[in-house]
């Protein structure tokens, strides 16, 4: 069968802002006129023109996680609206059923796959991480993927090895002076799972979203130790102790800024030659990543095997060289939407 008749037989298009339109009845990841839109993750390119959606009272189907943050990071908080749905449980839109299945990105993160009456199967992964590791290898006939580190260069050699490497820094740091941890929403919550597993047990003191993000994901089994609102007077008296680890959002200026002992510690995706390295005099920069590298992304497709795969470029720039890599090397039938 040819790509077209495929992808028409399925019904499947991308629109302009990345949305995944399938069989004309529900939309993941973007906003269209239709009765329910799945939404499979709070970060912001996922939850593009999310208000349309609200405003024309479209059901939008989360993990239970995910809805109940997207009150918090969106300011959107209508439950009349919210169909909650756990892994491995399936919701019908028509003549479709959704299935989310499990990923390792950031909580409440889910992978989409939509069954058809006449048994065709359509997955997307969104994003992820850690492949088979706590990341369901899905194999529909149809995969759809954000080929996000799509090109070859985009490889951390260290990826394995991060999470210790990022405890041990905060420990080192800590043993001089409080730590300021800059990341994006959700990154912010597994990183504090992780320290914690990693020996890191210094107090956290949160910024209030942090703050209220934390306390939804504790209801859903997530674990972070002591931790404090930045505000409160227990969090104040934290600070003024010096040994703690302040976590806030990426784009924020540290509100405590302005202490000599101070360490800042950013997480970013985008580094590949080295697992952290020092920006200033108490600056570093530390590779933490929430997606798969390049080798990650062609793991996961070569274990899926789909009989098409559809490269979503509107969230990645590489999405032509993945698609042309699988193509050769996997003898995978690929096409960039
Ligand atoms: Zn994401």
């Amino acid at each position: 069968m040819s790509t077209e008749s495929i992808l028409q037989k399925a019904s499947i298009k991308v629109n302009d802002h990345g949305g995944i339109l399938v069989n004309d009845a529900v939309v993941i990841d973007g906003h269209e006129d239709f009765h329910e839109r799945v939404v499979t993750h709070v970060h912001s390119d996922h939850t593009t023109r999310l208000s349309e959606s609200i405003r024309r009272r479209q059901k939008i189907i989360g993990t239970p996680l995910t809805l109940e943050w997207l009150s918090v990071v969106a300011g959107f908080n209508d439950p009349s609206l919210f169909v909650p749905l756990n892994y491995d449980q399936s919701y019908r839109v028509g003549d479709v059923k959704v299935v989310f299945k499990r990923a390792v990105h950031i909580p409440g993160t889910a992978q989409v796959l939509v069954e058809y009456e006449d048994s065709t199967t359509v997955g997307y992964t969104s994003d992820f991480k850690k492949v088979g590791r706590g990341t369901d290898v899905l194999q529909p006939e149809i995969l759809i993927i954000d080929a996000v580190y799509g090109h070859p260069s985009y490889v951390r050699e260290f990826d394995d090895f991060i999470e210790t490497v990022l405890a041990d820094l905060i420990n080192e740091l800590l043993s001089k002076g409080p730590v300021h941890l800059y990341a994006y929403y959700g990154k912010v919550q597994e990183v504090m799972q992780v320290l914690r597993e990693r020996g890191v047990i210094a107090p956290f003191v949160l910024s209030h979203k942090q703050y209220s993000l934390s306390k939804i994901a504790e209801k859903y089994g997530m674990r972070f130790g002591e931790y404090f609102h930045v505000n409160s007077r227990e969090g104040m008296e934290v600070v003024r102790s010096g040994w703690y680890v302040y976590l806030t959002h990426s784009t924020s200026y540290s509100r405590l800024a302005g202490n000599d002992r101070v360490s800042h510690v950013t997480l970013s995706g985008w580094e590949f030659t080295k697992p952290y390295r020092k920006i200033g005099s108490n600056s570093y920069l530390v590779a933490f990543s929430d997606h798969s590298d390049f080798r990650g992304l062609v793991e996961y497709v070569g274990l899926s095997k789909p009989k098409l795969l559809i490269v979503n470029n509107a969230r990645s720039s590489q999405g032509k060289v993945f698609a042309d890599y699988v193509a050769s090397k996997l003898n995978i039938k690929t096409v960039v939407l």
